[in-house]
């Protein structure tokens, strides 16, 4: 009898630096999945987006979502100061 060998694929993010936001919007973890939609602007850069923001259902990328977090929290733990 042959032997199988089982191989385990696992989706993982690419590497994240600590303390960055990475949303997941599958819907797998028990949270409302992002749904798609016709075209339209993106909430946050306004390029034409399909993607239904899962809370506010408006038309947003999730790396758009995900910049915006990072960006406030960069600027709530740097004081927002320049
Ligand atoms: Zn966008």
């Amino acid at each position: 009898m042959a032997t199988t060998t089982t191989r385990t694929v696992v989706s993982r993010p690419a590497a994240v630096p600590a303390g960055r936001v990475v949303l997941d919007w599958s819907g797998l973890d028990g949270e409302e999945p992002a749904r798609l939609g016709p075209l339209a602007p993106c909430q946050h850069c306004g390029q034409p987006a399909l993607l239904r923001h899962p809370v506010t259902r408006r038309p947003c990328h999730k790396i758009c979502a995900e910049a915006a977090i990072n960006a406030r929290r960069s600027s709530r733990t740097r004081g927002g100061g320049a």
